[in-house]
């Protein structure tokens, strides 16, 4: 059968959506290049991703499920993702994530892969690769110059400079964004889970991200990591014309003029405050642009999403806008021809799917790696950031007057025409990427067969 020929591939995520996607199509990427690909992950999320691949039947894509063990009963019943999760609440689905190692060692056992493909916080997913003589590649879902950061601060070499200290300053916020959580490194040190997955990755480790939008970063990571480094993104949710075409929100857009109207999101773990919010409604308001807007609201704060918005702006932006309660299909949304702009909280996923369909950026990073990933928008030229004060506080006629800029102001045709052109040297990268990739796996499994 195909299955006993192809090179086996076990792949384990992390429990977001932000990593499920990218894992998703490198999955269906290499299942059409003789691999076999296991796609890791709790029966709940495999559910929720089950139609993305039961279209395609030809997809050598297994779905297995991995059972996390009965947590403390602060987690929510079902909540297998952080998406919506009180941020409080992420160490309580790390520890039950980890605590689903000795399942994963099972699997392991049970299938026997060739090689393992794994996340970036959970270290006992190559140890247990390693015990079975498996080589496991970590794949890093967000950008390079994240990483180099990061690696920056960890790895501390006395001898390298930071080679970009115009960013600097972001070292302290991001310092204090990581999980950071130590643990025993075995020599009486400690480490974090994210380095530990670095340094654990069998020869190389693998970036969604690619050389046009993220060159000198990637140039620089590999003077803290001594790993091969290699880039294979864009790697983005495949959209699918027929996908929601009937929904309600497609077709509002569609009776908006071409590119007229911002999408406007903060992902799936983003929560506004009050305040952020409202600046948001006034600004969109002002801006004079069309747009839609998802809200999400925290489980415990939930309310209808209209009482959570200043006092008669429904009523006022008519049919100018669209509020929609907690999620949109955002792939579609940027692929349609009246989106003009992308109000985005700079999640990696949303930044390379804005990129993909030349959608320019009105950044708004709000944490973790999405300050940095903010930088990069505007070094690369592909947005502009929408500054908040020294209390870190938004304005809304900054906000939209950085709309009015990149979607229509003669001030912003080189941020409109720079997101064109990713979106043209994404199509024109087209698989190369994926056929370096899979020359480096049947290397590195050969290799392992041989020690
Ligand atoms: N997403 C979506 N609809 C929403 C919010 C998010 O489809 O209303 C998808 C989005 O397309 C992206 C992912 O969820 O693929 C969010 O990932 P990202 O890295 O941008 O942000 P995160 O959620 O990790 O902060």
């Amino acid at each position: 059968s195909k299955q006993s020929n192809a090179t086996k591939v076990l792949m384990l995520p992390w429990l977001a959506q932000g990593h499920i996607t990218p894992f998703l199509e490198l999955a269906k990427k290499l299942s059409t290049k003789d691999f076999h690909i296991y796609l890791c992950s709790t029966p709940i999320i495999l559910t929720s991703i089950h139609n993305r691949i039961s279209k395609t039947q030809s997809l050598s894509v297994e779905l297995v499920p991995l059972h996390l063990p009965p947590t403390s009963p602060e987690l929510p019943p079902h909540h297998h993702t952080t998406n919506g999760l009180p941020p409080h609440l992420l160490p309580t689905l790390m520890n039950a994530f980890d605590s689903a190692s000795p399942e994963f060692s099972k699997l392991v056992q049970t299938l026997r892969p060739d090689l393992v493909i794994y996340d970036f916080l959970q270290p006992w997913a190559p140890t247990i690769a390693s015990e079975f003589n498996i080589p496991a590649v970590e794949f890093v879902t967000t950008g390079a110059a994240v990483v180099s950061f990061f690696s920056f601060l960890a790895f501390k070499k006395p001898d390298v400079e930071l080679p970009f200290p115009e960013l600097q300053p972001l070292l302290g916020s991001f310092r204090n964004a990581q999980p950071n959580r130590p643990v025993d490194d075995g020599g009486g040190g400690k480490q974090t889970p994210m380095l530990e997955c670095m340094k654990k990755s069998s020869k190389m480790i693998l970036f969604n991200t690619f050389r046009e939008l993220e060159g000198k970063y990637l140039d620089y990571l590999p003077i803290s990591i001594e790993k091969k480094i290699v880039p294979i993104g864009p790697l983005v949710h495949e959209t699918d014309h027929e996908e929601n075409k009937d929904s309600a929100i497609m077709q509002w857009l569609g009776t908006k003029d071409e590119l007229s109207t911002v999408f406007v999101s903060f992902g799936s773990e983003s929560f506004l405050s009050k305040e952020e919010r409202e600046e948001i409604a006034h600004g969109l308001e002002l801006s004079g642009v069309n747009f839609i807007w998802v809200v999400r609201l925290l489980v415990g704060e939930r309310t209808e999403v209209e009482e959570a918005l200043p006092v008669g702006f429904l009523e006022r932006i008519g049919q100018r806008g669209l509020v929609v309660d907690s999620w949109a299909p955002q792939a579609q949304i940027l692929a349609h021809s009246s989106t003009c702009g992308f109000v985005s909280h700079c999640g990696w996923n949303s930044i390379l799917e804005s990129l993909k369909f030349g959608v320019p950026i009105i950044a708004m990073p709000m944490k973790h790696d999405q300050p940095i990933s903010g930088k990069v928008v505007e070094d690369v030229g592909v947005g502009v950031e929408v500054k908040r004060d020294e209390n870190r506080k938004l304005n809304r006629e900054n906000i939209a007057q950085v709309i009015r800029k990149v979607v229509k102001d003669e001030s912003g045709v080189r941020v409109r025409s720079k997101a064109r052109e990713l979106s043209e040297i994404i199509r024109m990268k087209g698989e190369k990427a994926i056929h370096g990739l899979v020359q480096e796996f049947v290397q590195l499994c050969n290799q392992g067969k041989t020690i």
